[in-house]
């Protein structure tokens, strides 16, 4: 199975003019390198801002790079009066094939939660644009012994996903599901979990998903939260490990890259 290396820009870069200069790193950087990251899905998630722009310059270059959205509309309308919204048919339309949903942040800032997170995925799923669903527990709760039940928690939208949408088919629950296991406290700090820990949590995640249906047994888990380039091969000797969610070191092609090495 390839292994899944997406670079989360977040509130990044502050201009078009850095957005590019980053993304033609990128473009040569793997196209230098194509045998070495050959058995490995390279994703970049840019803001809404710039993802027209990557498009292009992906598309323009015939790019092995897949690209994603950090966010999309919760509305089941895919279009009308919803001012500053953007849809899944919006994002599937320009090229973008993966949203990335239910991000800390977004639950911290923006309030996101199951509900609207399901709503998220539905509508997504009714387009075919595949999600990165984000899970991970506070310091707080990792302290108190409650990753577990965080993530227990958290994970209940995909049941109801599969419960409740008639966009759950078999083709789209096999193949655009992706979850990324980001403990809050791990992310931009520096701090980070071992691989034993990691590996413990995905296992979890896995006999979890796997209760709700056989076919997600094989879901990608991805770690995420102060990947580097120092320990990403650390992260990719553990089979539990599919890959990872790369946020302060996507910023840079070279140090994206050499991740992207290690998990292929
Ligand atoms: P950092 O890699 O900067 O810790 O961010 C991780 C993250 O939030 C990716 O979505």
């Amino acid at each position: 199975m390839k292994s899944w290396v997406v670079g989360n820009w977040k509130l990044n870069p502050a201009s078009a003019s850095a957005v590019q200069a980053l993304v033609d790193d990128l473009v040569d950087g793997v196209d230098a390198q194509s045998n070495a990251l050959q058995s490995c899905h390279i994703m970049v998630a840019p803001s809404l801002l710039h993802l027209s722009q990557v498009e292009n310059t992906l598309r323009t270059k015939s790019a092995a790079i897949d690209l994603a959205c950090q966010d999309v509309s919760a509305l089941s309308a895919q279009s009308g009066a919803y001012t500053g919204d953007v849809s899944a048919e919006q994002l599937q339309d320009l090229g973008v094939q993966w949203a990335i949903i239910g991000h800390s942040e977004r639950r911290q800032y923006y309030n996101e939660d199951n509900d609207t997170l399901l709503k998220k995925m539905s509508h997504s799923a009714a387009q075919g644009l595949g999600v990165i669903l984000c899970i991970g527990e506070s310091e707080a709760d990792f302290e108190a012994g409650n990753t577990t039940q965080v993530l227990a928690d958290q994970l209940t939208v995909i049941a109801d996903f599969l419960k409740q949408s008639e966009a759950a088919d078999a083709d789209y629950i096999a193949n655009k599901l992706i979850i990324a296991y980001e403990p809050v406290w791990a992310i931009g700090t520096g701090k980070v979990p071992s691989v034993e820990e990691v590996t413990e949590v995905h296992k979890f995640i896995r006999e979890r998903l796997q209760s709700f249906d056989a076919t997600l047994a094989k879901t990608p888990v991805l770690y995420g939260g102060s990947v580097k380039p120092e320990n990403a091969q650390d992260f990719a000797a553990s089979e539990q490990i599919n890959g990872v969610l790369v946020g302060g070191a996507a910023l840079k092609a070279d140090s994206f890259l050499d991740i992207a090495k290690a998990f292929s």
